[in-house]
This record gives structure tokens, sequence and C-alpha cells, in this order.
């Protein structure tokens, strides 16, 4: 799999909702990017201009997946709704369903797509220094939750 996206930093952003299935609290994990970031678009490295959390994520750099995974271990590999064959999913804490991107992000009221915005602080959302890439088909508007950490190129 080749990465079709590219930063010199990320974002995990964490949070609790209601599993789809059983109703029960689960914590839920989200990566973003800043402004500034890179995406491959036609044969070549493309600067972005906004911030943006991914979905649909197919692979990932296996140091971000690692770093993702000490911090929430029911986000890992999976298949749920419309997204991918396989691609990185949260699950359940309580029951191991996995929960669909779609509904996370593109609904609104969705865990991570907040009506009130990302100020709210049942978001905890931290920056990691560290090179990022990955392969994904989904990206969600993150304004005003990213600040810019430069260029990635
Ligand atoms: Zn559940």
């Amino acid at each position: 799999m080749n990465p079709d996206v590219r930063s010199l930093a990320y974002f995990i952003v964490h949070t609790v909702a209601t599993c789809e299935r059983c109703d029960q609290p689960t914590g839920l994990v989200g990566v973003g990017i800043a402004a500034g970031h890179e995406c491959y678009i036609d044969d070549e490295w493309v600067r972005m201009a906004a911030g943006v959390w991914l979905f649909h994520v197919e692979w990932l750099l296996p140091a971000v997946a690692d770093t993702l995974q000490d911090l929430a271990p029911q986000f890992r590999l999976g298949s749920r709704g419309d997204g991918p064959a396989e691609c990185w999913l949260n699950h359940c804490q309580q029951c191991n369903a996995p929960q669909d991107d779609y509904w996370l992000y593109c609904e609104p009221g969705g865990a991570f797509l907040p009506d009130g915005g990302w100020t709210d602080d049942r978001f905890d959302i931290i920056q990691v220094d560290a090179p990022f890439s990955a392969s994904a088909s989904g990206f969600a508007e993150a304004t005003g939750a990213l600040a810019s950490t430069g260029s990635a190129g």
C-alpha cells in the first residue's frame, strides 16, 4: 500500500461516545493532520491548506499505528459499513463491535462531527511530533481543531 497523505506531525483526538450496537459508553480515537500536510495527487505531493481528520484509513505508518494502539488498543484493523474491505476502526470496549467511520465523521451529531465545534471539553486532542504517513480515502474538515505544524516538505 503506497501512502497518499503525509505530514511532519499529527494529532490524536480521544473522546467517549455511545456504542452503536450495545449503547454502552466506549472510548474512541481519531487521527488528524494540520494545514500544511501533503497529499499525493496526480503523481506529485501537493501541500494542503486545511487541517483534516482522516477516516477509512487502510494503511498507517507502523510507528503511528503503534502509538495509537498504545493509547487505544480497541483501534485496530477491521471491516464495517461502506468503507474499504479492511481499515483502521474503533471497536467497542464493551462488546467489541466495530464502529462505522461514516457515522462518526459524516453524520451530524456523530462523535467526530460535533455541533458545538472542537473546543468542547469532551475532546482530548494531543499533538505528536513525529512523521506521519497513511493511505486514507476519508477526509473530514477539522476547522479550528488543529494548529498548523508548518510545511511537510
Ligand atoms: Zn458495544
